[in-house]
């Protein structure tokens, strides 16, 4: 099933080491966040595993097949950002099923997976508005529904509620958790917020400098010295 290992994955740049020699074995199922200073290389780790960026060493499997050189779009993988960066011309229906249509479904699965999708984030009467009249928050849960419409394995989220106000982030913590348990999907989730991970996550992966520091649950990670 969903499974992601990178084994001795290692990702460098000119003069950076921006991964290195990343060992991480992420189970099925869950929901596992990566935390560290600003620059320690959960971006390039989470780009790896998404396709974006390939390791310079190393090896990325989803799902027991390897990879590491795959572009994006033969992963079976779903990406959630923080700048969500909906298509302002299109509506919401329009934005869910977009990368749907790339990959050439049929109308009818496309709607069946879009009502779906809209209705797990309860989004159902908002198919045919424009981003523009969505609040920040269900502009948000268009971006996780245009993820989880695919049906990934895996989903990689990226600060998803960095941009939000406090209030709503609260919530949407909520919400992700929610569905992450529900639909089971193995879930790698960036975030610098310490909180966050310690109420959403099963294991928190810490990383300093490029390396892997400890991966453990919440409480054992931030309990023990
Ligand atoms: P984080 O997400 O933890 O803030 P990043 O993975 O974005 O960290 O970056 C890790 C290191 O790699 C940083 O030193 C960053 O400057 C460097 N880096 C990231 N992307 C590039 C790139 N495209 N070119 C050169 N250096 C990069
Ligand atoms: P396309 O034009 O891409 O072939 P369709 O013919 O399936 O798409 O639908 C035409 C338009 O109607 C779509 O672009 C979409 O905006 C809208 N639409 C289709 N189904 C729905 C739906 N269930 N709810 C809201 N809007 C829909």
């Amino acid at each position: 099933m969903g499974q992601v290992n990178l084994t001795d994955t290692t990702k460098r740049y000119e003069d950076v080491v921006a991964v290195d020699g990343m060992n991480l074995e992420i189970e099925d199922g869950e929901f596992l966040c990566l935390v560290g200073p600003s620059g320690c290389g959960k971006s390039t780790t989470l780009e790896m595993i998404s396709g974006l960026t390939l390791p310079s060493e190393g090896t990325v499997e989803i799902a027991g097949k390897d990879v590491t050189n795959d572009p994006p779009k033969d992963r079976d993988i779903a990406m959630v950002f923080q700048n969500i960066a909906l298509f302002p011309h299109m509506n919401v229906y329009d934005n869910i099923s977009f990368g749907l249509r790339l990959r050439d479904f049929d109308d009818d699965e496309i709607e069946r997976r879009v009502k779906q999708a809209a209705k797990i984030v309860q989004l159902e009467g908002m198919l045919d508005r424009s981003p523009d009249e969505l609040s920040g928050g269900q502009q948000q849960r268009v971006g996780i529904a245009r993820a989880i419409v695919r049906e990934p394995e895996v989903f990689l989220m990226d600060e998803p509620l960095a941009n939000l106000d406090a209030k709503l982030r609260v919530h949407m913590r909520t919400e992700i958790q929610r569905l992450q348990k529900e639909l089971g999907i193995t879930t790698v989730y960036v975030t610098h917020d310490q909180e966050e991970a310690m109420t959403m996550s099963d294991r928190i992966a810490i990383i300093n400098q490029g390396k892997l520091q400890q991966c453990a649950p919440p409480l054992t990670c931030y309990n023990e010295p």
